[in-house]
């Protein structure tokens, strides 16, 4: 088998220099994160407010962390101190709430809008149109505290390529319809964050510019700690 710091390494060479890596450590325990620091690795992705939380004050205070996860309204408060990202935005509740908590902690919080390009209702985020209705309204000029950086989603859980590229275009679409439409002269509107173990060359190939990666980097989680 190979290590934590062979396997970022290997990614790492496959993928263009302008495509950041994201090292999802969901379930895995501080001594393997460590390891993957002490590789190099600065920037980590977590799911769960909870786990975040007791994981980051074992671990270096330079680690850039992203929340990858839903994250309840009542819970943005724990994480806005700290967070350098908050990838999984789905709903304008959500966005408001970290615009608040924001500006009581004194920051300005990178968010991605979360967009659901799967075909699994279990996966969550915006659709285009709830993004226009909301871009139409003004609601994204609004919120001061907020820095929306680009669009996030997470592809059909499929073996099926064909599929899984066309939900990446998609986002890409998506992506670019909000730019032009509501973020033509904002600069930090650039990201596309898509991609994980089983499908990221695809999404590099249309235009990631942050994948996130747990399994490939860790091993694969047992079906306990999955989620
Ligand atoms: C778990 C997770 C990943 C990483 O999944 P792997 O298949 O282990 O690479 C990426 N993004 C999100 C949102 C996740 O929850």
């Amino acid at each position: 088998m190979s290590s934590i710091a062979e396997n970022i390494s290997g990614i790492k060479s496959g993928i263009p220099r302008s495509v950041r890596l994201v090292a999802v450590s969901k379930t895995r325990p501080a001594n393997e994160i460590l390891e993957a620091f002490d590789a190099g690795q600065r920037l980590f992705g977590e799911n769960r407010v909870q786990e975040l939380l007791a994981k980051k004050d074992l671990l270096p205070k330079d680690i850039e962390w992203h929340l990858i996860g839903h994250l309840q309204t009542n819970k943005v408060k724990y994480v806005v101190p700290f967070i350098t990202m908050i990838e999984s935005v789905d709903s304008i509740r959500l966005l408001t709430m970290i615009n608040e908590e924001a500006g009581k902690a004194g920051r300005v919080v990178n968010c991605l809008l979360q967009i659901h390009i799967a075909e699994e209702e279990s996966k969550s985020g915006f659709t285009i149109d709830e993004l226009t209705e909301a871009g139409k309204s003004g609601t994204f000029g609004q919120l001061e505290n907020v820095n929306i950086c680009g669009v996030m989603g997470m592809a059909t859980f499929t073996d099926d390529k064909t599929q899984v590229r066309k939900e990446f275009k998609f986002l890409r679409s998506c992506f670019e319809i909000l730019r032009n439409d509501f973020f033509a002269r904002d600069r930090n509107f650039t990201e596309i964050s898509m991609g994980m173990s089983g499908d990221y060359q695809y999404a590099v190939e249309e235009g990631s510019t942050i994948i996130r990666i747990g399994s490939l980097i860790f091993g694969e989680r047992t079906k306990q700690n999955n989620k």
